[in-house]
């Protein structure tokens, strides 16, 4: 990784940047929500384009100079536009959350009602926290997953629906491992006269791959992060039908936000051009043939997945049945240092606090882009469950080191950013 420009300024910055990739090249990247992009995409990441302000939109800037962000941004419209087959694109959201804060504010009022799934059973901060301005400028109600089943609990969210009246209802969420089912959502939206947000962040890639059905078309507005399984680069995106096209664009900005950031939009529309080669099809199918091999290995070692296996690029153990001491931290700890890099998550049902909650999430979407099929994967969840046993009996002095140098030869196996050349897979 070329870094010498930072080296010869700053070598404070340049040892993190290098060490960092060697980070990536020598760990397990499985937290679900990231993943490796090309060199082409952190080249055009990288790009004078970070030094133009473009304020407006292609054709309809306030300042002179945009004739290249101009072409940067219509591509990248031009192939989300046939990526994900939407009327209208925004390519401007500097992240999901404002991809999320673009629709609120085009089409809702403070005080409004919006009604999403609870943060621990696997919805977004974005969708209502408290903590979040969501929560504090929105009036919000939550549905839940079907504590039996790990099943989005459809018949709650139309019954708290039918009692709350919401002026919004969100669907699409960050640790949720089955197919949603849109159009079941969009009756319950007709019904009490509610737009319809799906926030397909995490699986962007997989609906754009036709690997999980597209609310696309189904849902008033369909928002994403495109560093997740889309592999663009960090950044956000809105996709709604053309009688939203102005209310959005005028709330992303100037109602949101101010320049766009046109380096992180030339790496989505690098990203999206990659993500339509058929390749991405293969590479899609297999994050989830990945993620279902990942499944079984957890249930052969005796733990519990929430909703019993997965559709998508996530698992979610509730480790609660099978190890009922230890905590998802503590877990996230041990194996972290095994070079496995996942996180704690909560649970549907969660009884610990959410800073050290009882599960743990994992994502094949990394792995996935540096090569790995089911029977590495499934090895990978051999090495997870032998971290999370020695953890729960204390035995991680002699585990963890051999997990490691496993994972260690794993890694090199399986290479990241190696050779010099222009994608991720030489
Ligand atoms: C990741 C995620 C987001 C966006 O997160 P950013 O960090 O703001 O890009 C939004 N919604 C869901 C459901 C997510 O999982």
């Amino acid at each position: 990784m070329d870094h010498e420009p930072v080296r010869a300024t700053d070598p404070a910055v340049a040892d993190a940047l290098e060490a960092e990739v060697d980070r990536q090249r020598d760990t397990l990247a499985m937290i679900a929500s990231e993943n490796h992009v090309s060199r082409a995409v952190m080249s055009a990441q990288g790009s004078a384009l970070t030094n133009k302000y473009a304020e407006g939109y292609p054709g309809e800037r306030y300042y002179a100079g945009c004739e290249q962000a101009d072409v940067v941004e219509e591509l990248a419209i031009e192939r989300a536009k046939q990526l994900w087959g939407a009327e209208h694109v925004n390519v401007q959201p500097h992240s999901g959350t404002q991809a999320n804060m673009g629709v609120y504010l085009a089409m809702l009022d403070p005080g409004d009602r919006i009604l999403s799934l609870e943060l621990t059973h696997g919805g977004h901060l974005s969708h209502g926290h408290p903590a979040n301005f969501t929560g504090q400028v929105y009036d919000v109600e939550q549905y839940q997953v079907d504590p039996e089943t790990g099943y989005v609990d459809y018949e709650g969210l139309a019954d708290t629906a039918a009692e709350f009246d919401p002026d919004m209802i969100v669907s699409g969420y960050s640790a949720y491992p089955r197919e949603v089912e849109w159009e079941r959502i969009q009756e319950v939206a007709d019904t009490v006269d509610a737009y319809h947000l799906s926030d397909i962040a995490h699986i962007t890639g997989l609906v754009a791959a036709g690997v999980h059905p597209s609310p696309v078309g189904i849902s008033d507005f369909v928002t994403g992060s495109t560093h997740k399984t889309i592999r663009a680069g960090r950044g956000g995106i809105v996709m709604c039908d053309e009688e939203y096209a102005d209310a959005v664009d005028n709330a992303v900005f100037p109602g949101a936000q101010g320049g766009p950031a046109m380096h992180s939009v030339a790496g989505k529309a690098v990203g999206f051009r990659e993500a339509l080669e058929p390749e991405f099809v293969d590479y899609a199918e297999q994050v989830v043939e990945n993620a279902r091999a990942l499944a079984e290995s957890f249930r052969e070692r005796g733990l519990t997945l929430v909703s019993g296996g997965t559709d998508t690029h996530l698992v979610l153990a509730d480790l609660r049945d099978s190890h009922p001491d230890l905590t998802g931290g503590t877990a996230e700890e041990h194996l972290a240092d095994a070079d496995i890099v996942l996180n704690a998550n909560t649970v549907p049902g969660e009884t610990r606090s959410p800073f050290d909650p009882s599960g743990i999430r994992a994502g094949t979407a990394a792995l996935t882009t540096r090569g790995m099929g089911e029977s590495a994967v499934r090895e990978v969840g051999d090495l997870i469950a032998d971290v999370v046993d020695a953890a729960a009996e204390e035995r991680t002095d002699t585990v963890v080191p051999e997990v490691r140098a496993r994972i260690d030869d794993l890694t090199d196996e399986y290479p990241l950013y190696d050779g010099g050349g222009g994608t991720v897979f030489e």
